[in-house]
């Protein structure tokens, strides 16, 4: 990428308008480098977040509230945004993009934002003769899927939820709170098994089943009739909707078409760029070494850095460290590492009565994997230690789990991570004069919002603040 100094105004042109592009956008315009810069993106909708579709589904939030940004932050930010519309090719000798509706855009640098796509399960049925899916069926990972899911509730006695994964269990939590049957099938031996044990895995299915929710693991479907959804085990379950939501993989057709070096997802080098260096690709879609992502926190540290790097900072992506928070009303998951992966010994806490179990895995002392559900009181402790790779004694990791939380917000240190999807930390909430000044400064509670207490807490430290804290979703 040719960089240069403000002055000079270079074309940078960002294909999709999800949240690693919304994110890029900010952290570039905020750092006034000089870039003209055109966001295209094949979704009607202002940049949303997308973390909260569930949320909408359920009828908790409104779908304006999950806008990230309004056209007219673009405007005000000379930000050329340009929604539903596709780019279709990448001509890079010519260094133009080219879309849907046949114009073609010039460009300096541009990133590849396109996220990822529903992967199709093999259920013979799903889709018609026509090449369209049954009416029944449905994918949830758009704004218009939610839309489209939505209005079939009222008529909807049953669901079928094909995938126990972190979407599922949202699409599941949300039709069951809407009042329809709902049955989760999963292949695996207990739900979210990419992220947590099979302890945790039968507590979550507890809180569903509380719900009124049916959870099949071991089971596959494999076949749509007029008769139902037919399993690998026999049973056939009587639906009115079958909501796909088995997992997804990279979108990277752009990228293929136009000869960058494409694996699992569009390889990136530690300057996020990938096989022609004028192009970066960040998200869902990128793939670094042997890591494609799938979570906000990466994406969103994706763009911060490429932001750094589009400004002439020479800076290094060296992979993001695995964390996710997963939202869903009542359903708090949090995973550092790869808990079920990871060697060291286990440090478990289990309590199915209240719904939570909080693990801890370490290794010489330091804590190398955790995974918690139901209770992320001891959240911000514990990626603190996570992060520093902190030695404990021998007792600390017990009593991490045990007996009191160990540590309200209010008592974290400046450097502690508050808000994992932007990478705050509590000085920088701290030295925030307001909730508005949090969420536009630093983007905090913005992403899951699972940070929201934590920053609610923060803040309420400022004896000035009072009755503002209200606001902060969720
Ligand atoms: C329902 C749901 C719930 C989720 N919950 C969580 C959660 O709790 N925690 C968490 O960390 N993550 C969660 N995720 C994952 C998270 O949303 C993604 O990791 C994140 O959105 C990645 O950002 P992205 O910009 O790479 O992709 P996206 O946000 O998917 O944006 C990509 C955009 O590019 C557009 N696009 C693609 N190709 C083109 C093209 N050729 N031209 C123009 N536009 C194009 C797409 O339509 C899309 O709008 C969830 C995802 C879904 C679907």
């Amino acid at each position: 990428v040719r960089r240069g100094g403000p002055d000079v105004s270079r074309r940078l042109l960002v294909v999709g308008s999800g949240m690693a592009a919304t994110r890029l956008v900010e952290q570039v315009v905020a750092r006034r480098a000089g870039w003209e810069i055109t966001v295209l993106g094949d979704e009607p909708h202002p940049p949303y977040n997308r973390i909260l579709l569930s949320a909408v589904l359920e009828g908790t939030h409104d779908p304006v509230a999950l806008t990230l940004r309004t056209p007219g932050w673009y405007a005000e930010h000379r930000v050329d945004l340009r929604l539903g519309v596709r780019v279709v090719e990448l001509d890079r000798d010519r260094r133009e993009a080219v879309l849907d509706d046949g114009t073609t855009l010039g460009y300096d640098a541009l990133v590849l934002a396109t996220g990822s796509i529903p992967t199709l399960p093999p259920i013979r049925g799903l889709v018609r003769v026509d090449g369209r899916l049954h009416p029944k069926v449905h994918a949830f990972r758009s704004l218009d899927d939610c839309t489209r899911l939505r209005e079939a509730v009222p008529q909807a006695r049953s669901a079928v939820v094909v995938g126990g994964g972190l979407l599922g269990l949202q699409v599941a939590r949300a039709l069951s709170v809407r009042g329809v049957a709902t049955e989760v099938v999963e292949g695996g031996d207990h739900l979210l098994r990419s992220q947590v044990g099979p302890e945790a895995g039968a507590i979550i299915a507890r809180d569903l089943q509380r719900l009124g929710t049916t959870v099949y693991t071991g089971a596959r479907a494999v076949r749509l009739t007029d008769d139902g959804l037919r399993l690998d085990n026999g049973y056939t379950l009587e639906t009115d909707l079958v909501v796909l939501t088995a997992g997804g993989r990279p979108s990277t057709a752009l990228a293929r078409r136009a000869g960058l070096e494409v694996r699992r997802g569009v390889v990136v080098d530690d300057q996020l760029r990938t096989s022609d260096p004028l192009i970066h690709a960040i998200g869902d879609c990128a793939q670094h070494g042997l890591q494609v992502t799938g979570f906000v926190p990466p994406a969103w540290e994706q763009a911060g850095l490429l932001a750094r790097l589009l400004a002439g900072e020479e800076v290094a992506y060296t992979g993001s460290r695995n964390v996710a928070r997963l939202r869903a009303t009542d359903l708090d998951v949090a995973v550092l590492g790869d808990p079920e992966r990871t060697e060291g010994d286990v440090v478990a806490v289990s309590n199915p009565v209240v719904g939570s179990h909080r693990k801890l895995v370490v290794r010489g002392g330091v804590i190398v994997a955790a995974s918690l559900v139901g209770d992320l009181s001891r959240i911000g402790l514990i990626t603190q230690h996570y992060d520093r790779r902190t030695v404990l004694s021998v007792s600390e990791p017990g009593a991490l789990l045990m007996g009191d939380p160990p540590s309200r917000p209010a008592q974290l240190p400046d450097s502690a991570e508050v808000c994992a999807c932007a990478g705050v930390s509590a000085g920088l909430v701290r030295a925030c004069s307001s909730l508005e000044q949090v969420r536009d400064t630093t983007r905090a509670t913005t992403g899951c919002g699972g940070c929201a207490p934590a920053v609610r807490q923060l803040l309420a430290q400022r004896p000035s603040l009072g009755t503002t804290l209200e606001g902060i979703a969720p």
